[in-house]
């Protein structure tokens, strides 16, 4: 199947030299119905200061995991702002 698609997206129709399939069994989460409601629970039961990123909330792709990282980053520097301007009075 990549042999084939190499061949029609990038017209490269050459043989490998060696070729291997590699299997990750279980290597992505899996989400069941209902997994949104969960995560939105789990969110909502985290200490303040406190936020979770990754595969396993809300999306597996890599641009659902960079997403989700850069919300948590903005969310704790909004965070830090915010204790650091209630503990220097300065609003
Ligand atoms: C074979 C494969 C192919 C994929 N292909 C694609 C693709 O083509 N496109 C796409 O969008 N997505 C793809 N994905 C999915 C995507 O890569 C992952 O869902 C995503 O990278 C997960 O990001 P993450 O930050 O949640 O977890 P990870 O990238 O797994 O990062 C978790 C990090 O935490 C570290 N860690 C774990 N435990 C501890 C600990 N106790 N203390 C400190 N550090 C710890 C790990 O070392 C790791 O660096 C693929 C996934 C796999 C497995």
């Amino acid at each position: 199947m990549i042999l084939a698609e190499l061949e029609d997206i990038l017209g490269i129709g050459a043989q490998p030299y060696a070729s291997a399939v590699f299997t990750w069994p279980e290597s992505f989460p899996q989400a069941f119905v209902g997994h949104q409601a969960l995560v939105d629970g789990i969110e909502a039961l985290l200490p303040a200061g406190l936020w979770v990123a990754g595969s396993s909330y809300r999306g597996i792709g890599v641009p659902d995991c960079i997403r989700q990282g850069r919300q948590a980053a903005d969310q704790v520097i909004e965070h830090l702002f915010e204790s650091s301007a209630s503990f220097t009075g300065v609003v």
